[in-house]
Parts: structure tokens; sequence; C-alpha cells
């Protein structure tokens, strides 16, 4: 697959230490995508690259610890919505939250911070989930990708059955044609593997390997 230059962008979802291995959020094999992650970002394919980072303030309504009585993968509805309660994780301004420190962040040209509204918990890149008015509000990433001509876009990151699912779902949403690298993702449950692979495809997003990517093409 040959990726257009001038039209495609790589967007980089929240690959941060807390959700690694050891982290305070951990995806098991997390850390087995960043050699992959690093080749793509480092080919030179992508002029354009976009990452997002997951930072939230120690108040966060997504930490079970701010729930009397909770225990963290508890679900509890939020604002009419089912809402997973989390372990405290990427919390603002601690190494947890810092983008991974192996990987060439010098090369992306944008990085979007979510979920700061303590109100509000913020899986994808495009919008945070739903606030206390039922709104859904923008990031900016979209306007963002617009004005810099993209139309294809190319994701990656943790954790494949949130942040990754629910931001290339808004990529779709949003116009773009939208890919996920599977193999450069990685679930917090892959027990939900195969419901994840129908949603995303039925939200009409691409599911690709890295294999499939024409790394040569780049400088
Ligand atoms: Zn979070």
């Amino acid at each position: 697959m040959r990726i257009d230059p001038d039209r495609a962008a790589l967007l980089l979802v929240d690959i941060q230490p807390d959700f690694m291995p050891q982290g305070n959020l951990a995806v098991a094999g997390g850390d087995r995508i960043l050699d992959g992650v690093r080749r793509i970002m480092t080919s030179g394919v992508f002029p354009l690259q976009a990452a997002t980072q997951d930072w939230h303030p120690p108040d966060h309504v997504s930490f079970a610890s701010n729930h009397e009585g909770r225990e963290p993968l508890e679900v509890m509805e939020l604002y009419g919505h089912p809402q997973v309660l989390w372990p405290d994780h990427c919390v603002q301004g601690t190494p947890g939250a810092d983008l991974h420190p192996d990987l060439p962040w010098e090369r992306a040209a944008v990085i979007v911070r979510k979920g700061d509204d303590p109100a509000s918990d913020s899986y994808s890149g495009f919008r945070n989930n739903w606030n206390p008015r039922g709104e859904r509000p923008s990031t900016g990433l979209a306007g963002y990708f617009r004005e810099r001509g993209v139309e294809d876009l190319y994701v990656c990151g943790l954790a494949r059955d949130y942040c990754v699912k629910w931001t290339a779902e808004d990529g779709a949403r949003e116009g773009f044609r939208t890919r996920v690298i599977w193999d450069l993702t990685r679930s917090v449950d892959p027990s939900g593997d195969d419901q994840v692979r129908s949603e995303l495809e039925a939200a009409g997003v691409e599911l690709i390997h890295l294999e499939d990517l024409d790394l040569e093409g780049g400088a």
C-alpha cells in the first residue's frame, strides 16, 4: 500500500509509559508495538505525524479512586453512558503520562492532550466522551487535519479497544479514509478483539498490518 505524502497523516494514540506492561494501566504487550512504530515514524513516508497524549488531573472522573467504594475496571453509569473506572493513570506531569521516551517525538508536528476535563473522559483524539450536558466537545484535531489537506489517516497505538477504536471511529465519522494498523495496537481486553474488529469495520475503518505499508517509498 502506497502512502500519498500530501494527503496522509500518521496518528499515534497514547503511546505512554502508563500503558506499557509496567505502567499504571498496563496493556499486555503494549511495549511490543514500539519497534514497528519507530520504523514507521522514521521511514520518511509520513511527512505529517500527530500524537495524542492521555493527560488527566488527579481528580479525574474516570479514576476508580475518585468514587467511594469502587474498584478499577468496574463499570458505572455516567451521564447516561457506561463508564469504565480505571486505575489512576496518565496523571498530568507524572512520568507515566510522558510520551514514551524511546520514540522520536521530534517528528510529531502536533500533540493533542486529551482527558484534561476532570468531569469527562476522553478516549478519542477528536472528541471527548460525553460531558454532563451530553456533548462530546471537539479537540480541534479534525480541523487541524483538514487545514493540512489530510484525507487518509493511519492510526496506531494504545489501547486497541478504547482510545484507538474511538479515535478511528471518529476519524471515519469526520470523513477521513481511516486505517488502523492492527498489529501496532494492543488491547486492554484481548478477548473482545473480534468485536472490536467488527465494530471498526462497520464504522468504515479499514484494518491493515505494518507489512501492508510500503515503507521503502520514503526519503
Ligand atoms: Zn485515560
